[in-house]
């Protein structure tokens, strides 16, 4: 199995990534604020009382996010491996998420984080907000307080994996398949 944790901040470029690099190497992608949307369309409780953290910015609560990437990645028992995008945004979720490949007798292999300048994100933030129908992408104020949330909960993964010798920064700027090359580099070594 290869495992991959897909990382950087919102706007970062992780998602259109993930989908070329689920098709390259068969994985499965799971993308946790994808899982939300889809909770949130269906009005499922869970996609209500995600919306509530969503649409200030803030990061839905850690139990039950974990619970809910543990139902993901049991719904694959027979994936080669997977990339998660949006997962692990804590040290919390971090733990979790070894603990649920150490049950599959497997381990996370590397994570790839895209770097990107902030204001770049804040750019293409907004760009995509003209379009995706996201409530999160098209007010400035929301997308502040995800960059706030990432340098405040999340950018301290990277010391994380860095003590584990399984991180690797990418320039996250560029065409689409320069940066989809640079992450194929990294993943072809593991
Ligand atoms: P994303 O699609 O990854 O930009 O996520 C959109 C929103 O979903 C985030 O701003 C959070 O509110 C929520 N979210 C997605 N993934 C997580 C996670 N791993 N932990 C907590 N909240 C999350």
């Amino acid at each position: 199995m290869i495992n991959l944790v897909l990382f950087g901040p919102p706007g970062a470029g992780k998602g259109t990534q993930a989908q070329i690099l689920k098709n390259k190497y068969q994985l499965i992608h799971i993308s946790t604020g994808d899982v939300f949307r889809f909770n949130i369309k269906s009005k499922t409780a869970l996609g209500t009382l995600a919306k509530s953290y969503m649409d200030k910015g803030h990061l839905v609560p850690d139990d039950v996010t974990i619970k809910m990437l543990n139902a993901e990645v049991k719904k694959n028992p027979q994936a080669k491996g997977f990339i998660f995008d949006g997962f692990p945004r804590t040290q919390d979720q971090a733990i979790a998420l070894a603990k649920l490949m150490e049950q599959k007798h497997s381990q996370i292999n590397a994570m790839i984080a895209l770097e990107v300048a902030d204001d770049v994100l804040v750019e293409r933030l907004l760009e995509r907000g003209k379009y995706s129908g996201r409530a999160d992408d098209s007010n400035g104020s929301v997308i502040r307080e995800r960059i706030v949330e990432y340098y405040n909960k999340t950018d301290i993964l990277k010391a994380y994996y860095q003590a584990e010798k399984k991180y690797y920064g990418i320039k996250g700027v560029g065409s689409i398949s320069e940066i989809s090359d640079r992450l194929c580099a990294v993943i072809d070594t593991l």
